[in-house]
Parts: structure tokens; C-alpha cells; sequence
């Protein structure tokens, strides 16, 4: 049967020993756990061209965050195994950064679809003590009600460590292209509400194991809610002008949404639909919305979220530090206590 690679069972073990012999690799600069941010799309290029187009811009927008917040970011087009293309890719990926990576405690998944849209929240680690995975979705959802919308697999944390190989390895069985992934769709679909019938997707594979598999999946599962870890487009897109008037960047909720994921909007395909120039004129005001929070360090803002053009919102200026801005004229005062 299909396996992700050998069976490791002492993981702990061999990145606890790693680490010792490598002192101060595990952590940041500012002394945190490291965190490796991690996104991919296809090898090829996209069905339509504005898939690319958009590629681009989300992963400047996964640049800019991770330089913000002192994170490593790996971007992967590769297919590691090619049973596990399209959104299985993320598993075989995944395995590979956490056993090439022994410095890091958690890595950070994201879909290419996915994109930072508050640029100031960080996530607080402490949260999560005990917890080796953490996905974005609702306890009643999941667990009361079995939908397959219960969580969502667009962006997530996976500590890097022994169970975290385990759940891939129960994970992956269900991805296999062809017949395999085919079999596993139905059997998802019969167990799972609400969900239609298409193959055997890693989300579903996900919220299956947390029901139906062993306990110890939902042991160590934090189902978060507080902020928009993953939030769905639609649910987030038409209010980003109410929370420009109202509030500032920080919240990662209502009041600011951290993440705006287009959740089935297959901007890459070929196909394009009503919905997809919906999601393509959503995807560009997402991309504006974060930009703007980059751009007004540099003075730049964009005319408005729709556009991609900008204006200059600030005056150069021969004090760019604000080092001489308590005295009335710069000239003045050439030297600096
Ligand atoms: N993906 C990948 N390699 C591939 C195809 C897909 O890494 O060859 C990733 C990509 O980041 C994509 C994710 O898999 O965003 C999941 O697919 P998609 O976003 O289309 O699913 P949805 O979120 O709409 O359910
Ligand atoms: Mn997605």
C-alpha cells in the first residue's frame, strides 16, 4: 500500500538529539519557537493567465508577512509524489520540510488561495501548549453536526514532532490518485454531511480522521475560532470597508480578518465562470487591502481597494526618520544628540 516514506517512530527523539547537538538553531531572533511559513501551487502554468497573475501577488503578500513577523518561508511548486498532486500535494511537502527542518517547532500551511489580510496580528503560540495541530473551524460544526465545512484545511499549524508523522501517515491513504482517491470520496461523502460527491479530498480525509479515527487525532486537535486563522471569502470580502472606517489592523476577527481564503474559486482553471470574475475582483481587493498595510510605510496607499493604482498618501521629505521634527526648520540643526 501507498506509504508518505519509511516509518519513523522516535522522532522526538532524533530531533530532541539534533537540537542539543545544534544549540540556538530552534530559535528566532527574538528567542520564539521558529515557525516555517509554507505555500505552494502547481508546477505548470494555470488554465488562465489571471491565475498566475494572482499567484504572484499572494506570494509577495506571504513574503511581506513572514518578513513582518521574522518567519522562514518556503514556497513549493514541485510534486513531491505524484500520487499526491493537487491539494494532496501538501502532504508528502509537508513531511519533507518537518524532517528536513529539525529547528522548527511548527509549520505553517497556506493555501495559494489563501492570503494575510491583517498584516499586524501575530498568532500566540502560548495557546497552544499541549496541541499539535491547529485548524480554523467550529466545535458544533465538527463535532455535533459532522460537516465537512467543520473545519478548514487553506491554513494551518502542524508542530513538528512524532504524532504529527503519525497523522500524516493516517492521513495520507485516503489521497492516492485514481481509483484509490475516487473509492475514499464516496466513502467520505456517505459518512460526512453536506458533502457532494467528488473524490477524496485532504480536508474531508481531516475532519473524517477526527471523527471517526483514533482518539488521540482530536486529543491533541485546537479547533480555533477566536480569529480568522482560515476565513471564508465570502463571509469576509464585503466588509472590509466598514472595518477600514472602523477599526485598525491587529484583531485577526470580525473586526479585522487575519486570513481571507477564496475557498473554491479555482482562479487557476480554464474555466471562468460568473463566480470566478466574482472571485477574481474579490481576490484583487483581498491583495489591496493587505497591500495597503505594507505600502503606508513607504507613503504609498492604493486610490481604492478595487485598483491597483496608487497614490503617494504622504509628502517626501528631508527628515524621513523624524529626527529633526521637534525643531522648526531641519537646516538648523545639523548635528544630532
Ligand atoms: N496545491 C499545490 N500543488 C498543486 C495543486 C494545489 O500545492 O499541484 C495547493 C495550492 O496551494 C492550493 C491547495 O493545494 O491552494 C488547495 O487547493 P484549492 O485551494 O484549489 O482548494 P480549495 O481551497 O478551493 O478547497
Ligand atoms: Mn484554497
Amino acid at each position: 500500500p501507498y506509504t508518505l516514506g519509511p516509518k519513523i517512530s522516535n522522532w522526538d527523539e532524533q530531533r530532541r538529539v539534533w537540537n542539543e547537538r545544534n544549540p540556538m538553531q530552534n530559535v528566532t531572533r527574538n528567542g520564539k519557537p521558529k515557525i516555517l511559513l509554507v505555500s505552494g501551487s502547481q508546477p505548470g502554468p494555470c488554465g488562465n493567465p489571471m491565475g498566475d497573475f494572482y499567484h504572484l501577488k499572494y506570494l509577495k503578500n506571504r513574503i511581506d508577512y513572514a518578513r513582518l513577523h521574522g518567519m522562514e518561508f518556503f514556497y513549493n511548486v514541485a510534486t513531491f509524489q505524484k500520487e499526491m498532486n493537487s491539494f494532496w500535494a501538501k502532504l508528502p511537502l509537508l513531511r519533507n520540510l518537518m524532517l528536513n527542518h529539525p529547528e522548527t517547532e511548527w509549520i505553517w500551511w497556506m493555501d495559494s488561495d489563501a492570503i494575510f489580510t491583517d498584516m499586524t496580528f501575530e498568532v500566540d503560540l502560548e495557546r497552544y501548549v499541549g496541541k499539535n495541530i491547529v485548524i480554523h473551524g467550529f466545535n458544533d460544526l465538527l463535532f455535533e453536526q459532522h460537516k465537512w465545512l467543520g473545519l478548514n484545511t487553506g491554513s494551518f499549524l502542524l508542530r513538528n514532532c512524532q504524532w504529527s508523522l503519525d497523522l500524516l501517515d493516517a492521513w495520507a491513504p485516503y489521497g492516492p490518485s485514481g481509483e484509490v482517491r475516487m473509492n475514499a470520496g464516496k466513502m467520505l461523502t456517505a459518512k460526512l454531511v453536506d458533502r457532494p460527491a467528488f473524490e477524496a479530498d485532504d480536508q474531508s480525509a481531516l475532519v473524517y480522521l477526527m471523527l471517526f479515527g483514533d482518539p488521540q487525532w482530536r486529543g491533541k486537535l485546537f479547533l480555533e475560532w477566536a480569529f480568522y486563522l482560515h476565513g471564508y471569502w465570502k463571509f469576509v470580502v464585503y466588509n472590509y470597508e466598514n472595518v477600514m472606517a472602523k477599526h485598525k489592523p491587529g484583531f485577526g476577527d470580525d473586526r479585522w480578518p487575519f486570513v481571507t481564503h477564496f475557498v473554491g474559486c479555482k482562479p487557476c482553471q480554464y474555466a471562468v465562470t460568473g463566480e470566478v470574475q466574482e472571485c477574481f475582483k474579490q481576490m484583487e481587493r483581498a491583495f489591496n487591502f493587505a497591500d495597503n498595510q505594507v505600502l503606508g510605510k513607504y507613503g504609498y496607499a492604493h486610490r481604492s481597494l478595487a485598483t491597483w493604482k496608487t497614490v503617494k498618501v504622504r509628502e517626501d521629505t528631508n527628515d524621513p526618520l523624524g529626527l529633526y521634527k521637534a525643531h522648526k526648520n531641519p537646516q538648523d540643526t545639523p548635528t544630532l544628540k
